[in-house]
C-alpha cells in the first residue's frame, strides 16, 4: 500500500550556518515524488566530508544543511511511477547514479554517469528539497541526507541489497568502505601476489585491505597510530600492522622494512593527513610513475607574475 501524500515529521541533524555546531531538529520529511522514494533510515555512517561539509571546507555553500550520505534504509513509501523497488527493501543510497546507458557509464573506465550525475546543489534532480525545518527548506549534501529518521531519494541513486545483510554493516557501503574497496579494484587493480601498504585504517581503509585481500595480495601492510585498529585490520586480510607513533622512523620507512627496502607494489593513503601522501609514495617500489611523482614534485614551482 502507498501513501504519497503524508508529510512526515521526524528527527533529523542539522547544521543551520558553517562552523555552527550541529543540532538534532524536528523536520519534515515530504512524501517522494514520482521517481523516488521514502526510506525509514536503520543506520547512518560518518564520513570525513560530513566533518568537512560542517567547517565549510568540503565545497557545500547552501544552508541550512541536513546531513549525512552513507547509511541503510527500508523502503517506507514509494513513487507513483517507481517499478523496480517496493516497500520493505533494504536499500543504501549512493550519491552517483548509473543509467547503464551515457558514454561514461558505458566506458568500464568511469562510474561518473553523465545521467545521474554527483548532486553539488544541494537539491533533488528537479533542484528542490523534500526535508524542511521550521518552515524552511533544508539542503542536503549530493542525492539525499542520511543523518535523518528518514529521507527522500530518487530511485536512480539507490542500491537494493540483501535483507540478510548485517545493516550496521551495510551502511559503510555507501561511501567509505566501497571507496577503499573500488581503488583497489577498480582503480589499482592489484594483481594476485602483489604487496599493498593502506595508511589509515577507517573503513576506507578496511575497504582497501578487502579489495586487496579479494585480489589475492600476499603482503598487506596496514598503518594506523590507532592500536585498536590491528584487530580490526587483521578481521579484513591485513597481514602486518605498523603503528607509526611506536617508532622515530617515517611510516615509508617502516614500510620498507617489511618489504625488503624495497617498498611495496601499491600503496592507498586513506587517512585524508596531507603530509602522508607523500609518504605512502614513498613507500612504493622506485617505478616509472614513482619517478614521475618524484620529478613532479621537486621540479614544478609555482610562477609568479610581478
Ligand atoms: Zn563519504
Ligand atoms: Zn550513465
Amino acid at each position: 500500500m502507498t501513501n504519497t501524500s503524508q508529510v512526515v515529521t521526524c528527527k533529523g541533524a542539522v547544521c543551520w550556518k558553517v562552523g555552527e555546531a550541529v543540532k538534532i531538529e524536528e523536520i519534515q520529511i515530504d512524501p517522494p515524488k514520482a521517481n523516488e522514494v521514502r526510506l525509514k533510515m536503520l543506520y547512518s555512517s560518518i564520513c570525513h566530508t560530513d566533518i568537512s561539509t560542517i567547517q565549510g571546507s568540503a565545497g557545500f555553500k547552501f544552508y541550512p544543511l541536513a546531513l549525512g550520505h552513507g547509511g541503510v534504509g527500508v523502503v517506507e513509501t514509494v513513487g507513483d511511477e517507481v517499478k523496480n523497488l517496493k516497500e520493505g527493501d533494504m536499500v543504501i543510497p549512493t550519491y552517483i547514479g548509473e543509467c547503464q546507458e551515457c558514454e561514461n557509464c558505458i566506458s568500464g573506465k568511469s562510474n561518473l554517469c553523465l545521467t545521474y550525475p554527483m548532486r553539488l546543489c544541494g537539491l533533488m534532480l528537479d533542484n528542490t528539497s523534500r526535508m524542511s525545518c521550521r518552515g524552511q527548506r533544508l539542503y542536503h549534501p549530493f542525492s539525499c541526507a542520511t543523518w535523518s529518521e528518514y529521507t527522500v531519494i530518487d530511485v536512480n541513486y539507490l542500491v537494493k541489497v540483501d535483507p540478510s545483510m548485517n545493516p550496521t554493516h551495510a551502511s559503510f557501503i555507501s561511501c567509505g568502505f566501497s571507496t577503499g574497496y573500488g581503488a583497489a579494484w577498480k582503480e589499482a587493480k592489484v594483481e594476485s601476489g602483489s604487496s599493498v601498504a593502506v595508511f589509515g585504517l577507517g573503513a576506507v581503509g578496511l575497504g582497501a585491505i578487502s579489495g586487496a585481500k579479494m585480489l589475492g595480495a600476499t603482503k598487506i601492510i596496514g598503518i594506523d597510530t590507532n592500536e585498536m585498529k590491528r584487530e580490526k585490520g587483521e578481521a579484513f586480510g591485513m597481514t602486518h600492522f605498523i603503528n607509526p607513533s611506536n617508532s622515530d622512523k617515517s611510516p615509508s620507512e617502516l614500510v620498507k622494512e617489511l618489504s625488503d627496502g624495497m617498498g611495496v607494489d601499491y600503496s592507498f593513503e586513506c587517512s585524508g593527513v596531507g603530509p602522508l601522501l607523500t609518504e605512502s609514495v614513498e613507500a612504493t617500489k622506485v617505478n616509472f610513475e614513482r619517478i614521475n611523482f618524484w620529478w613532479v614534485k621537486n621540479h614544478i614551482r609555482p610562477t609568479h607574475h610581478s
